[in-house]
């Protein structure tokens, strides 16, 4: 293969991520991007998908969402936002509140040098992980 074919390849392949990526808000692992991608593209790896999310992440076109010991979840929205994280379901959901440019002036001053950007996230329990069990407490009884 010439060099200019594999380079088109790779770019389609990661528009084809990209466009995945975005096509759900529901913060995907690297492995429900795969299998969606899959679909169109039956020869992807999975090393190739883990490849392509660290580049867009790099380039800004998406955000990796890290979560300790647990893998990694993507966002195919770039731009700052806030999380509320269940903790029974692992679900992930968008908050709308404005991003607090404030805190990270804040923080530069305290800490004498320059903040580039930070995370927020909630953690709880969802509604629907709420009133199951509500409706598991009433058997019960
Ligand atoms: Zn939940
Ligand atoms: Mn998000």
């Amino acid at each position: 293969m010439t060099a200019k074919k594999g380079f088109i390849r790779r770019t389609k392949q990661r528009e084809v991520i990209l466009d995945v990526l975005r096509s759900t808000r529901s913060h995907p692992t690297a492995d429900w991007v795969y299998q969606e991608v899959r679909k169109e593209m039956p020869n992807v790896s999975l090393g190739t998908i883990y490849r392509n999310l660290k580049t867009l992440t790099e380039m800004g076109q998406a955000l990796e969402l890290s979560y300790g010991s647990t893998y990694s979840r993507f966002d195919g929205n770039p731009e700052n936002h806030y999380h509320f994280v269940c903790e029974e379901c692992g679900q992930v959901t968008d908050l709308d509140l404005p991003v607090q440019k404030q805190l990270e002036e804040d923080v530069s001053d305290m800490i004498d040098g320059q903040v580039s950007y930070h995370r927020l996230e909630f953690y709880g329990v969802c509604r629907d992980c709420l009133s199951l069990a509500e409706a598991t407490d009433h058997e019960a009884e």
